[in-house]
Formats: C-alpha cells, structure tokens, sequence
C-alpha cells in the first residue's frame, strides 16, 4: 500500500493534461479542478483562474502584515507521450518499480510542485499555520511556452506581490546531490536565408558562371567561429560576465564533469572554447549554433543541380553581461558583411530570452541551501548554473521584480519530455522535507 502522500502524487499523474493538444483541453481544466480541490482541503484558499489558454491555479493563506511573502511556483501541464510504443508501462497509468514512479509529469512538474504542496499541507497539520505569507501559483501552459502567464502577473501584480520566489523545475547534478541553480543562459534565434538564381539550375550549363547559395550558406556558417571554437562574431563577447574562482573550483569537484558529458553523449571527443571545462562551456560561456542546415538536392544519389536557395537556423545561448537584441545586432551586421557576392540574404529573427543569474550567497540563497540540506541530510549542497533557459523566471523578475530561487529535483536520467519519465519516491519525499525547511528559513530572512 503507498502512503496517502504516494497515492496523492498517482492520482496527480492519472489526469493526461498535455498543454499542446486540443483534444485534452478537458483533462487540463479537470486537472487544474482536481489542483484547486488538494490546496483548499490543505487549508489554503485556492482559485481557478478561468482560462486565457488553460487554467491558472492560485492559493495563499491569510497575509498577515510584518512577515515575508514567498511564492511557490510550478505548473500541471505535461509534455505530449509519444512515441507511445517506447513507454513500458502507459504514460497515464504510473507503475512504482523500485521505489521510482513511472509516469508523464512524474519530474516535469507534477512530482515536484506536488511535493510543496503536500509540504505545505503538513505544516499546516501540524502547526495550524504557516511561518510566511505564502502564495502558490501553478499554470497550465509551462510546456507551451506559457503563453499567458505574463499578461496574468500583469493584470495580478497587486495580489501577487511577493519577496522571493522557489521553483522547483531544474536539475540535481546527481542523484543525493541537493543543487541549487543559481544561473541560466539566455537564448536569441535567427535563421538566414541565402537565394541566388530563379530557379535551380543545370550545374555543368551554369555552374562556375553562377554563385552557388549552399556554398554561401556554408561560408557563412563557417565564419561563426574560429579554430579554437569561439565564437567570431565581433563584439559578441562585449561585457560577458566572467567566471568567478570559487565557480570554477567548485564546479570542478562535482561528481559530474567530461567523462560523465563523454559518455553522457556519445560523441567521439569533446570539442569546445579553449579554455574553459565542458560544464564551464555548457554553464556560463556563450555560444553558437547550427541547429539546421538545408538547401539543394537531399535524394538518394547525385543530382547535377545548382540550388536556387538555402538556409541554415542559428541560435545563440547568452550569459549574464549580454543583452539579446544587442547581440543579435552584432551577428546580423557580421553575416551581412560575410555574405560572399552573387546571392541575396535574408535574415529573420526568432524568439530570445535573457540570461539569469542571482547570487547563491544572497541572503534567500543561503536560506535556500540550509533548507536543501535539511531536505538531504549529511549532503554538501553543489551551486550550479543550468545552460538552458526557463524563460518565466525572467518574466517575474520583470514583472514582479523578484528573484527566483531554483531548488530542481529532477535527475539526470529522469526522461523529462521522453518515454518513460521517472521521479524516484526519495526525491518526492525529499522535496516535502525541503518545502516545510524552506518556508521555515525564509521566514527568518531579514
Ligand atoms: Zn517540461
């Protein structure tokens, strides 16, 4: 038999609430209906926001005057399930084998804002009241982007008013491992679109006569970066923050470095600025990619043809010190200035995100790492950055001008969006430990 909070977390996960497909739209609102109906039999006073897109879910206690406000935020939705045939067991059926549950959601996030819930509800058990003023805020459209969040803390600025803010939706660098992230990298998009003749051509009639708009595509993206791996575009490391030492030493004893990112990955060897560790590279430098390349014949065989376009899609992961728009500038003005003669480029612009970064020995950082030790208890805490980006951080920074602390409880290997997603038990009870920790050390923060 699971314990009530086990049976609570499988019943969580029955609901398929994937954000991205119409046909669940009811299993998201039923979800979000289920949500409101958990906090208010914890003692919280719970409303379901009629939906934009779909529901947002928002429960406080009563605020009293003189105590600091903290918000707990998190989201219900899920990733769609496919390719279904590579679940063992079906995504909306959680199976527990080994103390690990299986399941859509059971990391990404349902395991872990249920996990504060059901902290929350303990406190309030035990002790008939909680040490802060506290607000849950859970959405329904993280995994969509979540396309109406910002215009729901904008018309909610007043009732949302908070100090601080913990989410728990990023990663523990191993598993025992409680990890504090502390910075992501931003992002800025763009895909270029190289066009020469009118059509595609014979090669051996006009080839030589005629420039060849994959050659020039090639060119250009060969100009993003020099032989070392950096990136070459000028200015684009204007104002990059560097690292800190104590950053580079104590990244360098975590039990997760090169071996584990070689083997993690496959690739031959690891290639990237000199330098720099992979986890520097991957955490706080910025970088350049190609994430698709196209143009000219793809078919089995040769074709003797010159294509009449040809493009390639770029993204740029950014570090605190960058701006988006001013870096994505600097890289249009120096692909216009590589563009080789004889084609037509076009660039457009794709989304962008800021980078994030918050000091991990703030006074709520500290607070944050007592309470992940009292969470894993006999465990050093590991200060990381993530090299993703988690955009609505910025956005209720933006908008709320606060901070957000990131206390993930998702392992390495949990398949977070891919069959078989898995959260052990240990985390889930580990993250009820660290709400009631973390409330209590908030509290207590001046
Ligand atoms: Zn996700």
């Amino acid at each position: 038999m699971p314990s009530a909070e086990v049976a609570t977390l499988l019943e969580f996960l029955r609901f398929p609430s994937i954000s991205t497909d119409p046909a669940h739209r009811a299993d998201v609102a039923r979800c979000a209906g289920w949500l409101v109906a958990q906090l208010t039999a914890s003692g919280l006073k719970a409303t379901l926001h009629p939906p934009a897109g779909h529901p947002v879910v928002t429960a406080r206690n009563a605020h009293q005057p003189g105590r600091r406000t903290v918000m707990i935020y998190g989201h219900y939705d899920v990733q769609p399930v496919d390719p279904l045939e590579l679940w063992t067991s079906p995504p909306f059926e959680p199976r527990i084998e080994n103390d690990i549950v299986f399941a859509r959601g059971s990391t990404d996030n349902k395991g872990q804002i249920l996990a504060h819930i059901l902290g929350i509800a303990a406190t309030l058990r035990e002790k008939g009241e909680l040490p802060v003023n506290l607000i849950v805020l859970v959405e329904g459209e993280e995994e969509v982007g979540s396309a109406h969040l910002e215009e729901f803390l904008l018309t909610h600025r007043e009732e949302l008013r908070c100090d601080l803010i913990a989410i728990s939706d990023t990663g523990m660098v191993a598993r025992g491992v409680p990890t504090f992230t502390y910075g992501l990298r931003g992002i800025g998009a763009l895909e270029l679109r190289v066009t020469g003749p009118a059509t595609d051509l014979h090669s051996g009639i006009y080839g030589g006569a005629v420039a060849n708009p994959a050659t020039a595509v090639a060119r250009l993206v060969a100009s993003l970066h020099d032989t070392d791996g950096r990136v070459a575009v000028p200015g684009f490391y204007d104002g990059v923050a560097p690292l800190e030492t104590w950053e580079r030493e104590a990244w360098a004893r975590l039990p997760f470095g090169d071996a584990e990112i070689l083997a993690v990955t496959g690739a031959p060897a690891l290639f990237g600025e000199a330098g720099y560790t992979s986890l520097e590279r991957t955490w706080a430098r910025p970088t350049a990619e190609v994430n698709g390349l196209g143009g000219g014949f793809q078919g089995t065989g040769t074709k003797t043809v010159l294509p009449r376009e040809a493009f390639a899609k770029l993204t740029f992961r950014l570090v605190p010190g960058q701006e988006p728009g001013d870096v994505m500038a600097k890289v249009r003005a120096h692909l216009s200035a590589k563009c080789p003669p004889g084609v037509r480029l076009e660039i457009t612009g794709g989304h962008a995100g800021e980078p994030y970064v918050t000091d991990p020995n703030s006074p709520g950082g500290l607070a944050a790492q007592r309470a992940l030790r009292t969470a894993f208890p006999g465990k050093d805490v590991a200060l990381i950055r993530e090299g993703g980006s988690i955009p609505i951080v910025n956005t209720f920074k933006k908008v709320l001008g606060v901070e957000s602390l990131l206390l993930g409880l998702a392992l390495p290997d949990c398949r977070a969006h891919a069959p078989n997603e898995n959260f052990p038990l240990e985390n889930f009870h580990a993250g009820i430990r660290l709400n009631r920790a973390l409330l209590e050390e908030l509290a207590s923060v001046g």
